[in-house]
């Protein structure tokens, strides 16, 4: 089978022809339908989380992906079978333990995310998933290979407009959704739906924001702001009419953007990082967050029953997914990487097989 492989971290990625992975025990091969290219891809490109999460290369990075069961080991059950379309579920776990008991694979201790660590991902037709239980069945989702994006960038949305909700955010109070990129627009529509709160969305991206006007249909008393020409802070104050925020969602995580974003929460307002923007972020302005009794909170990937959830409101049209994607062939998978590096891409680039 064609696969993209990282050899060498800052080097590009090597299209080659590798065995096709076969299905024994409990895990599944799936044919690859499509594949999202994750920021976090970059990060492993760069060598950036060699520290915390240390690859094995050569690796076939990737880790949101949908297919196609094709082949399925002994111990699979009846209800995954050839022929089923399918998300996966990217966070594997080597060892259970309290966290994946409850399908919080993210956290568990043993972690093996596809793409990253011992089991290859999807920039290739084929991609072997260890166990069963990290398919979700995409059986009703309009093109499957835009669907790819649910899996990472889906979960992980959900998961922090979850926040939001647990948070207490009132009707009339607003959420802040920094960052219109993949994630920040499933996180608006997200928040429309699951909140009956105001919803501000903001990127210093002009493109993003004209695709962001373009495709989503903001509700009443819902804006998406323009902050690449003035002070982002004025911008969205100008868009509440004054009034402070509540909870802001940050899918950038930068340095700048929690500097820059922090100021507008209001008392008892909740900041969360997403994004993973900068490994550092700014040192932490305690009179500011103890004055107004802040909590600084972040959110890294969702459960299995995040992205089940997010996948049946994707099913039911609640959240639009297709809007979102640009496809691409493998044989472009460097100059995406170089283009998402650069800052140049719109939306989620998704390798089409
Ligand atoms: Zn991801």
């Amino acid at each position: 089978m064609r696969a993209a492989v990282l050899e060498e971290y800052g080097k590009p990625l090597k299209i080659v022809d590798i065995d096709r992975p076969r299905a024994e025990g409990s895990s599944v091969v799936i044919k690859v339908s499509g594949c999202g290219i994750c920021h976090s891809d970059i990060h492993l490109w760069r060598g950036e989380f060699s520290s915390i999460l240390p690859a094995d290369l050569p690796i076939v990075p990737g880790h949101e992906a949908s297919g196609v069961v094709v082949d399925v080991g002994d111990n699979v059950p009846p209800d995954i079978y050839p022929g089923l379309k399918v998300l996966v579920y990217w966070s594997y776990c080597e060892q259970d333990d309290r966290y994946s008991e409850v399908g919080m694979y993210q956290h568990c201790s043993m972690k093996a995310p596809a793409g990253f660590l011992l089991y290859n991902g999807c920039y290739a037709e084929y991609m072997l998933v260890p166990h069963y239980r990290y398919l979700v069945p995409a059986e009703g989702l309009e093109d499957l290979s835009s669907a790819a994006i649910l899996s990472c960038a889906g979960a992980t949305a959900y998961n922090a407009v979850k926040r939001a909700v647990s948070h207490g955010v009132g009707e009339d109070e607003y959420i802040a959704i920094v960052g219109l990129g993949g994630l920040g627009v499933l996180a608006f529509q997200l928040a429309r739906r699951l909140t009956g709160s105001r919803i501000v969305g903001v990127d210093v991206r002009r493109e993003a924001v004209e695709k962001a006007l373009e495709v989503l249909e903001p509700f009443e008393g819902d804006s998406i702001v323009d902050a690449s020409r003035s002070d982002p802070r004025r911008s969205i104050l100008e868009a509440t009419g004054g009034k402070d925020v509540k909870v802001v969602l940050d899918f950038v995580g930068s340095r700048g953007s929690i500097e820059t974003y922090m100021d507008l929460l209001a008392p008892r307002g909740l900041y969360v990082i997403v994004g993973l923007g900068s490994a550092y972020g700014p040192s932490i302005p305690v009179h500011h967050m103890v004055i107004r009794e802040l909590t600084i909170s972040s959110v890294f990937y969702g459960s299995i029953h995040d992205l089940r959830s997010v996948v049946d409101l994707a099913r039911r049209k609640v959240i639009n997914y297709r809007g979102f994607t640009t496809k691409i062939t493998l044989d472009r998978v460097n100059e995406a990487i170089e283009n998402l590096h650069r800052g140049r891409v719109v939306g989620r680039q998704v390798i089409e097989f």
